[in-house]
């Protein structure tokens, strides 16, 4: 196994206590510093995770000698200035999603960590999880045939915690679509191995919703290979379920309760022969997030999902934007 990180945290945020503080730690890593626009905030986040101090300064944090790698989950329309001060310093960077606002400033970002010779991952974490994984491998190996649709279902209701930015400022990138369709979109290529061409999708506002943010979307995305995939996500639905869904032309693949920070859910594979689970070893998703990203700074592999792969699940979900505001089908940035 690789040796644990020294992490910089930039921002204070909450899916660093929640998730991401742990999986670092439970990888041998160790948090030295966090990040914060706000001194008094950042020193009380430092004590009460016991990381070792706290700064309001990004130059102070990327330059520091004792970090390895930064963890960027700071409202979005920061992590393009903060990610490029990483890699200049020579910094690993796990960025979270959507990368930026826009296609220009994500794709820069990609390419500063390639001349700066750092790994850069987005953190997509539904790519860990042993439910999206094990439909990736049953699909790749022919066991529905060739798939026709997929269905994800992704309408959660918003914690009253996190009822802030995302739904009152379009400036942070709020919203449902930069915030959850982004994740269907790549869970839906890590899936099906293929790459969408274009969508289009109608959204809701004002249920939770202010400034004109959306908080509900339905939509359909046409992929490479053919496939129609549908998607629902919101932050509104007190008591759905969510799910994914493959169907082909041998099987159909029925993924319930895996569209979910935590490691559950499962998955049946229905066919010619009946109903039958697949197998799954559930892992923290956060902590194989860091684990394969520590091992691409080792050398060893490639990050769960890469900088890539932030462009282009940011591709579709702008492309997503624009065809509600549209009414139209919206090509999906090829090359993304
Ligand atoms: P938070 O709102 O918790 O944190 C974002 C920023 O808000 C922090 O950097 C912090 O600024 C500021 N902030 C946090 N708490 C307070 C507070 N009590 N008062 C004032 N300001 C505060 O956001 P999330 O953790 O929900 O999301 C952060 C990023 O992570 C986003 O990019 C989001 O899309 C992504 N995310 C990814 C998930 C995944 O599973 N991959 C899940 C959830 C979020 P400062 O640092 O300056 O103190």
């Amino acid at each position: 196994m690789s040796r644990g990180l020294r992490w910089g945290l930039i921002g204070a945020s909450t899916i660093a206590s929640e998730h991401m503080i742990g999986a670092m730690r439970a990888n041998g890593g160790e948090v030295v510093a966090v990040l914060s626009s706000d001194k008094a905030r950042g020193e009380a986040y430092a004590g009460k995770h016991n990381i070792g101090r706290a700064t309001t300064a990004l130059a102070d944090l990327v330059e520091s000698s004792d970090i390895d790698a930064v963890y960027i989950s700071t409202t979005n329309e920061l992590h393009r200035e903060q990610l490029m001060a990483a890699a200049a310093a020579g910094r690993h960077v796990l960025c979270e999603k959507p990368l930026a606002l826009n296609l220009a400033d994500a794709r820069a970002m990609v390419a500063a960590a390639s001349a700066n010779g750092v790994v850069m991952a987005t953190n997509h974490h539904l790519r860990n999880a042993a439910t999206h994984r094990a439909m990736r491998a049953a699909i790749a190996s022919g066991r529905i045939g060739r798939p026709l649709f997929a269905r994800v279902f992704h309408a959660v209701y918003l914690p009253p915690h996190l009822q802030g930015w995302r739904i009152t400022a379009p400036g942070a990138g709020g919203g449902v679509i930069l915030d959850i369709t982004v994740h269907d979109a790549d869970t839906l290529r890590f899936v099906l191995g293929d790459e969408p061409v274009s969508v289009c999708a109608m959204t809701m506002k004002g249920v939770m919703g202010v400034a004109g943010l959306e908080d509900g979307v339905m939509g359909v995305v046409r992929f490479q290979g053919g496939v129609l995939a549908q998607f629902h996500d919101a932050f509104t639905t007190r008591y759905a379920t969510t799910g994914f869904e493959v169907h082909g032309e041998e099987g159909s693949l029925i993924g319930t309760d895996c569209m979910t920070q935590q490691a559950k859910g499962e998955v049946v594979l229905r066919n010619a022969s009946g109903v039958a689970a697949l197998p799954l070893t559930h892992e923290n998703l956060y902590q194989r997030s860091v684990r394969l990203f520590q091992d691409a700074v080792a050398g060893e592999g490639t990050p769960a999902a890469t900088g890539t792969d932030g462009v282009r699940s940011l591709a579709m979900a702008l492309a997503t934007v624009e065809a509600a505001r549209s009414g139209h089908e919206v090509a999906i940035a090829p090359e993304a």
